[in-house]
This record gives structure tokens, sequence and C-alpha cells, in this order.
């Protein structure tokens, strides 16, 4: 049965709507949307068009492909893979990313329930849910099949007001069904863990294409108390309009794209991977949840969102929402912190204005509190730019005696993706203090040239 909603939403356009957000990049970026129209198949191809652009023809445009074997949707993709876009997105200036995102993050504005929007334009139910008429794109050599990954979870604590958004990949395997991998140990995972305890399906909603400020939201690092929904809001400017799902009491977001209704079962477990992910591998095949799809709602003229995993699209996205937990984080600890950087997976630099020992080794305790993934954690002084690996790896090599600045955090959690695990996550840390001691102030000077010199010496004097 297909369902045509009666138009009763405002037509009012809302900063929330993806496609609000895409005319005003057509607007004041006209460079960075690109539109498609000749057919490509979404078996690799997508993907290596979008690597190849970046890599040979070094542009990183918005990309809509018109026209995708085997599908009727078109796919958007590449919307997040430049930071002056995401800044657009959150009305951030390009440098002030993350303290915009630390400001939502402490000023959340709570989601608004309204009563339809234009995500139920078309309401397919039963068996009228078909995955395959979505763009089946295979992204990497060796992946075991067609995967999802713009897909923003909705879910709530079945025993609690608590709910959650998320990022996770999804495997189609059957019309109706999918492989969902749940990162252990992090929110989604408990809620589902909670459910499966009560021999229950964990009701869940799934966003595919989304404005980039609520993807931001989705990827908030914090306490499971916190959440991602007021997050998007305090992002967007305005409390994010959400409605309820045709199928369960989820409330999901009103004006993307497309949402799929589901639940995650309980007890059941289905083959899933490999995948080359955001590490760079294409991680092995295990046995994970399985999502049994209810209904599949979107606009009538609905784009199909895809993210290139590893490549910016995907990097950008979440190493902003990741570097703003952490300087919260840290800066909770230490006042003086000067910057955080992501700059790899589980790694992150920290620099800090050192005022009394022993603030170095609380950085990297305060870093990993904040943070499941962070494996490595590099604490440099404030002189340093933890932007320039050079002068990172400079501070490492003449600030630091590893038998004396090396921590070593044996047989904790961290990512399941990390390859280097001997059972998925189950991980050591390290944390590097490369401080220099017992303080910057009393270290061996840096050279330089007598800053009179500096200043009064013109090039122009002794050179053409
Ligand atoms: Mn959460």
């Amino acid at each position: 049965m297909v369902r045509f909603a009666l138009l009763v939403y405002h037509r009012k356009p809302m900063a929330q709507d993806l496609r609000t957000y895409l005319d005003l990049v057509k607007r004041t970026r006209p460079d960075d949307f690109v539109v498609v129209s000749r057919e490509i198949d979404p078996v690799h191809e997508l993907t290596a068009l979008v690597v190849k652009l970046d890599r040979e023809g070094h542009r990183r445009p918005v990309l809509l492909f018109e026209k995708v074997k085997g599908t009727a949707f078109p796919v958007l993709t590449n919307l997040h893979a430049s930071r002056a876009r995401l800044a657009l997105a959150i009305n951030a200036e390009p440098r002030r990313v993350l303290q915009t995102y630390l400001r939502a993050m402490e000023r959340p504005i709570p989601p608004q329930v309204v009563p339809t929007g234009p995500v139920k334009e078309v309401v397919r139910r039963g068996a009228d849910v078909d995955l395959k008429s979505l763009p089946q794109i295979v992204h990497h050599e060796g992946d075991s099949g067609v995967f999802l990954t713009s897909a923003i979870s909705f879910a709530r604590d079945p025993t609690a007001e608590t709910w959650n958004c998320a990022y996770n990949r999804l495997m189609i395997r059957e019309r109706d069904t999918t492989g969902i991998h749940l990162t252990l140990g992090k929110h989604l995972w408990e809620f589902h863990r909670i459910a499966e305890a009560r021999n229950e399906a964990l009701p869940v909603a799934f966003v595919i294409g989304a404005h980039p400020a609520i993807a931001l939201g989705a990827l908030a690092i914090g306490s499971v108390d916190e959440d991602e929904r007021a997050i998007m809001g305090a992002l967007l400017g305005e409390p994010l309009e959400l409605v309820k799902c045709e199928t369960s009491d989820v409330l999901v977001a009103a004006h993307a794209e497309m949402v799929i209704e589901a639940e995650i079962l309980p007890h059941a477990r289905m083959a899933e991977g490999p995948f080359g992910e955001f590490t760079g591998y294409s991680l092995g095949e295990r046995q994970r949840e399985v999502v049994k799809v209810k209904a599949i709602t979107h606009r009538r003229d609905a784009m199909f969102q895809d993210i290139t995993v590893a490549h910016l699209d995907h990097m950008l996205l979440s190493t902003i929402p990741m570097e703003a937990n952490l300087y919260r984080a840290v800066r909770a600890m230490i006042p003086s912190v000067t910057a955080v950087r992501v700059p790899a997976p589980f790694t992150c630099y920290v620099s800090i204005e050192q005022r009394i020992p022993g603030q170095g080794k609380n950085a990297i305790l305060a870093a990993f509190g904040a943070d499941l993934y962070m494996k490595r954690v590099v604490v440099v002084d404030h002189d340093v730019d933890v932007f320039d690996d050079r002068q990172v790896n400079w501070a490492l090599a003449t600030r630091c005696q590893p038998d004396r600045d090396i921590t070593v955090i044996t047989h904790a959690r961290g990512s399941d993706l990390d390859p280097s695990t001997p059972q998925d996550g189950y991980t050591a840390k390290w944390g590097v203090d490369a401080t220099a001691k017992p303080s910057l102030g009393q270290f061996t000077p840096r050279h330089r040239v007598p800053p009179d010199v500096w200043a009064r010496l013109r090039l122009g004097d002794f050179l053409p």
C-alpha cells in the first residue's frame, strides 16, 4: 500500500531543510554544486568518481547524480567534504567551527513535535517496502554488499525518555532486512542490549538525506543523557521538527528526504562485512545485529544521500564533533588548554599552556575519559601548533623521554573497528606527554635571531 499524504505541513522554507541549505550553497558558492546527468553505475563507479575528482581534479563539490543505474532515486553525495560548507551550515565563521559547536553543546535547543512533514509525502509499508529500489551503492573493492552509509538512527532507551542519534552503517540483505553495525559500548548498542534482555525488539528510525547541521549533531560525543536532537537544534538555530513514525512511537526528523522505519531484532545476528571503513581498512566479516524494516517514507522527489566512507565527506564531518568534545573535556581539567586536533583515527593532539607540573598527564586522562575511540593522546606546550605535524614531531623528539613520559593503559575499551586489537576493540592505550619539563620556562630556550634584527631587516634591501 502506497499512501500519498495531504500537504498539510507549512510550505515555509525551514532552515533545517536540506534543500534550503543546498539553495544557499548554490547561491553563495556556485562552484560547490555540480549536477551529473550522465548515468553512473552505483557499483564502484560512484565512489571512484568522488575520490578521483578530489585527487586528480582537486575539487570537492556537492554532487548530485541524477541518473543512477537501477533506481529512480537521484544520489546526493560529498555534501560534507568542505570545512567552509560545514561552517555555512551552522552559521559559523570557518575558523570558529569548534567554538560554534561547543556553544551548541552548552546551550542545546530541545526539539519540537509537529503533526506532519515533507518526509511523509510518500508512505510505503508492508509488502511495498523494498530496500532494493534504493541506489545499490557498493563503495570499495571487497565490500560484502550494498551499504547505506548516511543513515542517522533515532531511538529511545526502552526504559526511559533518553533519546539517541548516531550514524550506523546498514548492509542490505533482503528487501526489508539489513545488518547493522552498532559500535560496541556506545549508546544505541546499550539501548539494544536493554531491549534484548527484555526479549523485545528496539524500535528505530533512520534518516537518509539531512541538513549538515543534523549530521554534525548526530555525531556529538558525550554522555548518553545528552540529547543529540537538541544539539542539532542549537546548530540549526531553531528546534528540530520531529514527526512520529507510521509504525512506532519513534520521533524522527520531519524534513528529511527519506526515513526508514524499523526495529533491531533481539537475539538475531547475521554475517555483516567486510566493509572498507574510516580506518582505511576493509574490516572482516562479523556476526552483527539484524534490522527489520517496517516502512519507508520519503518526499515525492526524494534524493538519496551517500557518504563516501573514509573520504573527506566522512572524516571532516566526524572530526569536528570529536574535537569539540575533547576540547570541552580537557578544558574542564585544564582551563589553559589552547587547541585540540584529531589528525588520524583514534588519535588526538592537545596543546596546553602548562602552569604547574602534571597538567600534561591530566590532559591525557581527560581525553581518554571523554572519548571511547581515543587510543593515543599526545600533549604539547602551547608554542607548538597541533595543526602542523612537523611541529608535533619536533616536540616529541626534543621534549619527551619515553621511559618517563609515555603512559600505557592496558585492557581498556576502544574502537571495535581498530584492526590491531586482538579482540574487537579490547585495547591498550597510550598517552605521550611531550611538554617540556620541568616547565617550558625552565627548559633549554629555543633559538631565534634577535627580535630587533628581525624587525629591521628588509628582504628587498638585500635581494632583487
Ligand atoms: Mn548519544
